[in-house]
């Protein structure tokens, strides 16, 4: 093999020569909110313009009434599930591969999760499934928009409807993303938001709860204020993430073009059998042009034929050395807590599918434009054509 054909973690020159790039990065915007929150006080203070001003702000972007700011995008489902009564007895129907703190949420308020597998078109909720998984003590769906994709809401608020139950739309993931006409989180009867630190938009933590429904808002404020705000976000967050929601529109069209490209390159990328070593769980060129995904991470599934010697941990750790930030997803629900905490409703083949093979790129590199997304496909392919070799060395 070559001088320039030795993985990095062979021992060969990193591809990317400088680490992933950091984020938050740098924010001249951000400096300036805080310069004026030290020359205002707000920094130090429990009350000032900025959670007033981020909470409108919010609401006009949403094409919502009500946004309530809170600690967490965590504690954003857990009010919101308070806002839509889910209590001790419920169920609270969600995919088996999601965020494992919405599983957590819904034990803590005394429900039970029941777990339906996801589309193996879209790698998101199989809508089709919920019907069945429904009982007498549903109470709620968490429909969370995952990988830059989405689950489509209108079906999903047609069957809740019919049955009498609340949708809960998580957007973490999909912060400022349009999706049939509708920012990513304002369609749900309520739908949540996260600021934690690797978030599209960040203040280190905090979340926000929206609704259009004043019964659901009303709900959440009695159970937060407790003559004082139990789950505040504070003036200095608001303040950072003001300009973050200017601009977040513009940011995410940027990163869903890396997508875009990075996806192209990556078709290029097959076995000996042609198949794709790297495929896309959310496919960039399927949207709408009216469409404007948000891409939080990009999840690719890791050699889906299983024609490569090398295993998934292998393979990222190999990523890893050559400076690119890709790491094994989530586990599925399922496959991580006890049989005794939840019920399944149908099989969760794709669910497994997902736990055992998806792998996922951190969105900061999206912003680094087309010279970024170029190295990670020629590190992905000097770690392929080694493949044999990094197995030896890593196991
Ligand atoms: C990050 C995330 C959350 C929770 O956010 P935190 O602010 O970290 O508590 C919830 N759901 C999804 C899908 C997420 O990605």
């Amino acid at each position: 093999m070559s001088a320039s054909d030795l993985p990095a973690i062979l021992g060969g020159v990193p591809i990317r020569p400088e680490g992933p790039p950091a984020w938050p990065g740098d924010w001249p915007e951000v400096t300036e909110a805080l310069n004026a929150c030290v020359k205002d006080g707000s920094w130090g203070k429990y009350h000032g313009a900025n959670c007033e001003a981020l909470t409108e702000q919010l609401c006009e972007f949403h094409g919502v009434s009500e946004s309530i700011l809170c600690a967490s995008g965590t504690a954003a489902v857990e009010l919101a599930l308070r806002g839509v009564r889910v209590g001790p007895g419920d169920e609270v129907i969600l995919a088996a591969y999601d965020f494992k703190a919405n599983f957590q949420n819904v034990l803590t308020i005394g429900a039970t999760p029941v777990l339906i597998d996801i589309d193996p078109a879209t790698w998101q909720l199989d809508v089709s499934q919920l019907e069945d998984a429904v009982s007498e003590k549903t109470k709620a769906i968490i429909v969370s928009h995952l990988h830059g994709g989405y689950v489509p809401m209108q079906p999903v608020m047609e069957l809740a409807d019919r049955h009498g139950i609340s949708v809960l739309e998580d957007a973490c993931q999909a912060t400022g993303a349009i999706l049939d006409g509708r920012r990513a989180g304002a369609t749900g009867h309520v739908g949540v938001l996260s600021f934690g630190g690797s978030k599209l938009m960040t203040s280190g933590r905090g979340g926000a709860v929206m609704t259009n429904r004043p019964e659901i808002s009303q709900r959440i404020r009695l159970f937060t204020q407790r003559g004082n705000e139990a789950y505040p976000l504070s003036e200095m967050q608001a303040a950072v993430l003001r300009p973050q929601l200017d601009r977040l529109d513009e940011r995410n069209v940027v990163r869903w073009n890396s997508v875009r490209q990075l996806s192209e390159k990556l078709e290029q990328l097959v076995s000996e059998e042609g198949d794709p070593i790297l495929r896309p769980l959310v496919n960039a060129c399927s949207f709408a042009t009216e469409d404007r995904p948000a891409f939080f991470k990009v999840g690719l599934q890791f050699d889906p034929q299983q024609t490569i010697e090398l295993s998934r941990a292998g393979f990222s750790q190999a990523m890893r050395s050559e400076n690119v930030a890709l790491d094994s997803g989530f586990r599925s629900l399922h496959r991580i807590h006890s049989k005794r905490r939840f019920r399944t409703a149908g099989e969760l083949p794709n669910a497994n599918v997902c736990d055992e093979h998806v792998l996922i790129l951190h969105h900061p590199v999206l912003l680094k434009g087309d010279e970024a997304t170029q190295q990670i496909c020629d590190s992905a392919a000097r770690i392929f054509r080694n493949a044999a070799e990094i197995a030896d060395a890593t196991c």
